[in-house]
């Protein structure tokens, strides 16, 4: 049977582009589908529009810093309106980047959503196109619980293009999208709470790095409420919104913004023309190989919810390319030792196990903390403490994990994963010299372990 491309690739965001380039740079030929927008999540509402809104976040506090260096700055003045048009503008850059990626490795492009007809066929624009290989690389869309009022509850969709800064927003969820937001608002100037159901943030990280955030936002004037949840959301004559807790407490506020999680998109996509399954969870079910039931269409990135990172899709677009098409080049995605970082005020860094992980997988741990000011804020008044902290195997001196609360964490953290990943033990880290004078170099100075 002949078919109209080798791979049909549906979703233009990070892995879906990765896998079409790849594959078309291997000599397929490749088609995608993009309903939405070129880049997908991570380009367009996802890492990269957020990061510059942390870094707009951030110059509250250097303006504050930068009297202690002798300037005076006189009184600083935000302009949100600037900064998402600015925003709007980079993006609109990167879509066109996506494109001409695309289309100058041969591949092609088709800007519109596409529909499984069956296990070697979609349909896009009314077209029935048919393909040998077909890869869903469809992402995720968030999700907002079922309340009264949900409707008046924003996700960070919408957040991106807000026409003007809420002066009180209330956050609602407890993962890092949800912590990152709350630095982003409250960085700008907005009153900000961040309220979440559970015990404390950032389940999964470190004790001492989530303890760590949550003394660091607060002093920031973050209000934090864990252990509850909304009820309800009611709209007030005047546009504010008022909220009613689980435990009956009202609060006020002018914009509900939810980070509770995010599904697989799935909408229309015509699963039901398959043998395409879903896992428990709901996610596209794929083996090692990302092949699904139906060994036809394979599924990578955050529709299969493995690990929602685009460094993560992309590798994982990159192994399906290889493997249909290169297979003498293929390499299995590795997941352990993935690096990351969390883009709140201040910053984590994060690669290997937390302290409680590694005890939980039978390992007699050694751990090393350093807690200091960084030197950068000795001229200023800002009380912000960085947090260092190694995990050692107690019994073989391989270091398990490396944590960082403080300025440029995701920076450092990149070096110390590729150390995680060679295996490096302590004693290699103690026998590395420092670069002086850094925060980084507490990673190598760290000599009495402060609990076994
Ligand atoms: P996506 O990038 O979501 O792409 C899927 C594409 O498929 C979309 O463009 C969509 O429009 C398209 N599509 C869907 N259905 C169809 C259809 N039927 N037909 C045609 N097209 C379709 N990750 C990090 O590594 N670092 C970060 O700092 C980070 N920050 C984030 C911040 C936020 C607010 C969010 C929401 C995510 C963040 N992520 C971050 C996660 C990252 O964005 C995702 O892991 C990544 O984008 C997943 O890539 P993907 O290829 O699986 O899907």
């Amino acid at each position: 049977m002949t078919y109209d491309f080798d791979l049909f690739v549906i979703g233009a965001g990070s892995g879906g582009v990765r896998a079409a380039r790849f594959a078309a740079g291997f000599g397929a030929r490749v088609a995608v589908a993009e309903s939405r927008y070129l880049g997908g999540t991570c380009v367009n509402v996802g890492c990269v529009p957020k990061k510059l809104l942390v870094y707009g976040a951030h110059f509250s506090e250097d303006f504050e810093q930068a009297e202690g260096f002798g300037w005076s700055l006189g009184q600083a003045n935000f302009d949100w309106a600037t900064l998402i048009a600015n925003k709007d503008r980079e993006i609109q850059r990167l879509n066109g980047i996506y494109h001409d990626l695309l289309v100058n490795s041969g591949v092609t492009l088709m800007e519109s959503h596409a529909r499984l007809l069956d296990a070697h066929s979609v349909e896009v624009d009314g077209k029935r196109i048919t393909a040998k290989h077909i890869l869903l690389a469809t992402g995720g869309w968030p999700h907002i619980p079922e309340l009264p009022g949900r409707e008046h509850a924003i996700s960070s969709n919408e957040a991106f293009f807000l026409k003007t800064l809420p002066k009180r927003v209330l956050v609602i969820g407890g993962g890092y999208i949800a912590v990152e937001f709350a630095s982003i608002f409250n960085g700008l100037g907005a009153q900000t709470s961040l309220l979440y159901r559970g015990e404390l943030f950032l389940r999964g990280f470190d004790g001492a790095v989530r303890e760590h955030l949550q003394d660091e936002l607060s002093k920031r004037g973050v209000v934090l409420q864990f252990n509850t949840d909304l009820e309800r959301i009611d709209k007030q004559a005047d546009g504010s919104l008022q909220v009613t807790t689980k435990d009956g407490r009202v609060l006020h506020t002018d914009c509900v913004f939810y980070a509770t999680g995010r599904r697989p998109m799935l909408d229309n996509l015509g699963l039901e023309n398959t043998g395409v399954k879903l896992d428990k969870r709901g996610f596209i079910q794929v083996d090692e190989q990302y092949q699904s039931s139906e060994p036809s269409i394979l599924a990578i990135g955050d529709v299969i919810g493995r690990v929602q990172l685009t460094p993560v899709a992309l590798a994982e677009g990159m192994a399906v390319a290889r493997r249909l098409f290169k297979p003498e080049a293929y390499r299995p995605v590795n997941y352990e030792h993935i690096p990351t970082a969390v883009f709140s005020l201040p910053t984590i860094g994060t690669v290997g196990l937390s302290e409680e992980q590694a005890k939980a997988d039978g390992h007699r741990v050694s751990v090393y903390e350093s807690r200091f000011r960084p030197m950068k804020l000795t001229l200023t008044d800002s009380q912000e403490r960085t947090l260092i902290k190694l995990v050692v195997d107690a019994d073989n001196d391989r270091v398990l994990g490396c944590h960082i609360v403080g300025p440029e964490a995701g920076e450092i953290i990149q070096g110390l994963a590729i150390a995680l990943q060679a295996g490096a033990t302590k004693q290699m880290f103690d026998d590395t010299m420092g670069v002086h004078p850094t925060t980084a170099e507490e990673f190598v100075t760290l000599r009495t372990p402060v609990a076994s």
